[in-house]
């Protein structure tokens, strides 16, 4: 009989302990972990209201999803791309999390206590400072995307091996002083050459595809808005001319990562399922050239394999502006790339 109440008691505690667990879960939840909607209490609650804060939405962070919560959530959604129902589900909870610690990456500056320019010491592993940041910028700008942080990571440092191995400088992961001016060159040297006012957006490989990729082809309950151009995943993506970027987004049920560039020939240019937010390349407000990296194909989002949903707008995007049909221009692009 002993061993069977030991067993019985045993199996009563495991029970008592899975069901301790399962609130436990609920209390201690992070945000992304489930559906959150009005009525929900927890840590992810406190965490949802403290992150949309932080980007700039206040809402009171109290950890009960209240009506006054919905209300917030749904003005959040409606100004960031989300779908607006009031409420969070896990793929939203997540877009949230992420955003804010791209925000925090963002915020934290690189030191610029005791500054060096560019060429005036060697670069490596370990350092800071905003010679660092040129550095990322330029070989980012050179075709050779690295995050720009203004720290050399051990990312930096393979991300330049890569650049050195394939550029023919010194593969040592180290950015000496002649290298640094021999960077600076190059990417002078670059930008003098790209004079042409539009380029190609896509830099590779493409398709056009058949009648379903067209601006204006059927699509369940709208028209397609763009051309779409079928190009290997991680294929560069470039300004088609000079201008300013003015949208760097995610939405999850449809653009996937996407940005939008307001050209200079007042024409807004939008580039959608990115590979991964264009936030690694540019940012918002910042004067892109005509041929700068602005992200990477990819296909994220409504998509079903790698591809650039391309569109133009009369000015601006969602902003007076309306759509038209890119392809004339996308072809006259293509054949002088
Ligand atoms: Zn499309």
């Amino acid at each position: 009989m002993r061993p069977l109440i030991a067993i019985r008691l045993l199996t009563l505690l495991a029970a008592s302990l899975a069901i301790m667990m399962t609130f436990a879960g609920a209390a201690f939840a992070s945000l992304g972990d489930r559906t959150l909607s009005q009525g929900s209490e927890g840590d992810d609650v406190l965490e949802l209201q403290r992150e949309v804060t932080y980007l700039g939405y206040p809402t009171p962070r109290t950890g009960n999803f209240t009506s006054e919560t919905k209300s917030d959530i749904i003005g959040y959604e409606r100004a960031t791309g989300l779908s607006v129902d009031g409420v969070v589900s896990q793929s939203e909870g997540s877009t949230i999390v992420r955003r804010a610690n791209e925000k925090r990456a963002r915020e934290a500056q690189p030191d610029t206590a005791g500054s060096y320019a560019f060429t005036e010491r060697t670069l490596r592993l370990g350092l800071k400072g905003g010679d660092v940041l040129t550095l990322q910028r330029l070989v980012t700008e050179l075709g050779y995307p690295t995050p720009r942080t203004g720290r050399y990571t051990s990312r930096t440092k393979s991300d330049f091996r890569n650049y050195e191995r394939t550029t023919g400088l010194n593969v040592n992961g180290v950015a000496s002083r002649a290298e640094q001016r021999t960077i600076k060159r190059r990417a002078a040297e670059r930008s003098s050459t790209s004079s042409r006012d539009h380029v190609f957006p896509i830099k590779g490989p493409h398709s056009y595809g058949g009648s379903g990729s067209r601006f204006g082809a059927p699509r369940s309950g709208h028209s397609h808005g763009g051309q779409d151009l079928a190009a290997n995943s991680g294929t560069p993506l470039v300004a088609v001319t000079n201008g300013r970027v003015s949208q760097v987004r995610y939405q999850a049920g449809g653009a996937g990562y996407y940005v939008v560039i307001q050209g200079d020939d007042r024409i807004d240019y939008v580039y959608m399922h990115l590979r991964e937010s264009a936030s690694a390349f540019v940012s918002p407000g910042q004067r892109v050239r005509t041929g700068q990296q602005v992200g990477r194909v990819g296909s994220t989002g409504a998509s079903s394999g790698p591809h650039l949903h391309f569109e133009m707008w009369t000015a601006h995007w969602f902003d007076g502006g309306h759509r038209f049909d890119p392809l004339p221009s996308l072809q006259r692009w293509d054949a002088y790339s």
